[in-house]
């Protein structure tokens, strides 16, 4: 008796693990399924930066092909295994640039993201609305959209901001990390503690205009301000729940409250230090570390192998797909299903989650939500249903905005004396 009892126990402990990894199978299989007959809409990618800084061939969009597997987290056959139905190619511009035009630089990453949209048809076509989104799915072409990272770009100028939506940007995300004359970014000083008038009359025009008004990198002041003011549901292209991992770039529980009246969606971020509290703990250190370690070594390659030596001693935390999870359960629970997506930062970090290093691995996500009892009509209001309900109500209230009012002339001069 002793030694069947023992024989069982021996076949379950071997079958146990097929078992689970059939499972594994099942959901990861469940989600690709998923994947095929709903648009997966990436709020947030930054392969125009990653293009424009090659060292071999700087800003050569022909020298970074698509067709090939890429050094970065992106290219076609990525895409393609990762299901993605339309990616926001974000064209961010650093605010600290001083010796030049913001607007030149912005025009640069724009036509970087146009030239790339452009050159492989088989696989890319360019969208700017919720429509021609679902008509790229449908032809199995990844729905290309630009979408603003600074608002630094529009250099005090609705005038701007205007020409960029005309060049197909379709949302902004107000500012980046760095503090503008109109609006506090969230990893800066206050200037204004939220938005100025010319910062909101930007909010009105861009609402004039059916540019979605983004909300990630500001701080909580001006996401508050801009829900105030905005006519049209807000987004964040990147950013995750602030009360997991107590990040500034993060969204605090008082504003995902506002998003059910507001009707905007947080697209969640997989950026390893927002989604992971031990993660942005040991980047803060290293982050310290390597200031110190600056200072005191003037020796470049000392300096370097004093950081690494340290990083040997202290290595990075764990995180993985289940982080991000719990980040899109936490929207989920405290803004609702409606009010949830997906804003990967591909090619924007250093590297991702275990489990989501490239965009080929956005099924991985879906996969886990299904094991963790996800229905497919939430999955498919994560994977784009919600921004696409965006995208429409902010088509909608464009068209109701230009037949009331005429283009914006205001300036800032005139509005924040
Ligand atoms: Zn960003």
């Amino acid at each position: 008796m002793r030694a069947i009892r023992f024989l069982l126990i021996l076949l379950a402990a071997l079958l146990l693990p097929v078992a689970a990894g059939a499972q594994e199978d099942k959901a990861l299989a469940h989600a690709r399924d998923l994947l095929r007959s709903t648009p997966l809409i990436d709020g947030h990618n930054d392969l125009a930066w990653e293009i424009r800084a090659q060292t071999q061939a700087p800003m050569s969009v022909a020298a970074y092909d698509l067709r090939k597997t890429t050094s970065g987290m992106t290219d076609i056959s990525r895409l393609r295994d990762g299901r993605v139905g339309a990616q926001f190619w974000s064209v961010y511009i650093p605010g600290e640039i001083k010796d030049s035009g913001f607007a030149r630089v912005q025009l640069e990453q724009i036509d970087i993201a146009r030239q790339f949209i452009a050159r492989y048809p088989e696989a890319l076509t360019l969208a700017t609305t919720a429509d021609e989104i679902e008509a790229a799915f449908k032809r199995g072409r990844v729905a290309s959209l630009i979408g603003l990272e600074g608002g630094h770009a529009i250099e005090n100028s609705l005038g701007a901001l205007r020409a960029y939506y005309d060049l197909g940007a379709r949302y902004m995300t107000l500012t980046h990390n760095v503090t503008l004359d109109w609006a506090d970014a969230a990893q800066d000083t206050a200037a204004h503690h939220g938005l100025t008038p010319f910062g909101r009359e930007v909010v009105r025009e861009m609402n004039r205009l059916g540019m979605l008004v983004d909300l990630s990198h500001v701080s909580p002041a001006v996401m508050g301000h801009a829900l105030d003011v905005s006519e049209a549901p807000v987004i964040f292209s990147h950013s995750s729940a602030r009360a997991l991992t107590d990040h500034k770039r993060n969204v605090p529980d008082s504003i995902l409250q506002r998003l059910p009246k507001n009707g905007g969606v947080v697209m969640v971020t997989f950026v390893p230090s927002f989604v992971s509290t031990p993660m942005m703990e040991w980047e803060h250190l290293a982050d310290s570390v390597g200031d110190g370690i600056r200072a005191a070594v003037t020796d470049s390659a000392e300096a370097r192998a004093q950081m690494r030596a340290w990083r040997e001693a202290h290595p990075r935390p764990r995180v993985t797909v289940s982080d991000v999870a719990d980040h899109i359960e936490h929207v989920r629970k405290v803004a609702g299903v409606d009010h949830v997506g997906i804003g990967s930062d591909f090619d924007g970090i250093e590297q991702g989650p275990e489990g989501l290093e490239d965009v080929s691995d956005f099924p991985a996500l879906f996969a886990e939500l299904i094991r963790r009892g996800w229905s497919d009509a939430d999955l498919r209001k994560l994977a784009g249903q919600n921004i696409l309900r965006v995208m429409r109500q902010t088509e909608a209230t464009a068209r109701r905005l230009r037949a009331e009012r005429e283009p914006s002339t205001k300036t800032i001069q005139e509005l924040d004396r």
